[in-house]
């Protein structure tokens, strides 16, 4: 993932609308890229002080931290979707396997 596919998709982090299959390139190029993570710095702290405004929420002290929790969040997330699919498939497999044993013990029997 280049700067500008990065840059695009910070509003969509910042709301948690990425997509699966982008999620893991973005956060690891800002994780690398100085440029792309004072971008999204930035846009997250107007973001979330515009957003605490408008709801006469607490102003957060720290967003700096919220967003490195936020980015470690993702991951962990991503991981569990990931794991869940497999999960699924997994199962899935067994099912196909157990029916066809016993679709074969009754035609051999
Ligand atoms: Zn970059």
């Amino acid at each position: 993932m280049n700067c500008n596919e990065a840059q695009s998709r910070i509003p969509d982090f910042i709301l948690g609308k990425v997509e699966d299959d982008v999620i893991l390139p973005f956060i690891s190029h800002v994780n690398h890229c100085e440029i792309c993570m004072d971008e999204l710095e930035f846009n997250y702290c107007v973001t979330m002080a515009t957003k605490q405004l408008n709801e006469e929420a607490g102003i957060s002290d720290n967003y700096i931290q919220e967003l490195q929790n936020k980015l470690e969040e993702e991951v962990e997330n991503y991981k569990h979707r990931k794991f869940a699919f497999y999960r699924k498939r997994f199962f899935l497999i067994l099912e196909i396997l157990a029916i066809g044993i016993l679709i074969g013990l009754k035609i051999f029997n």
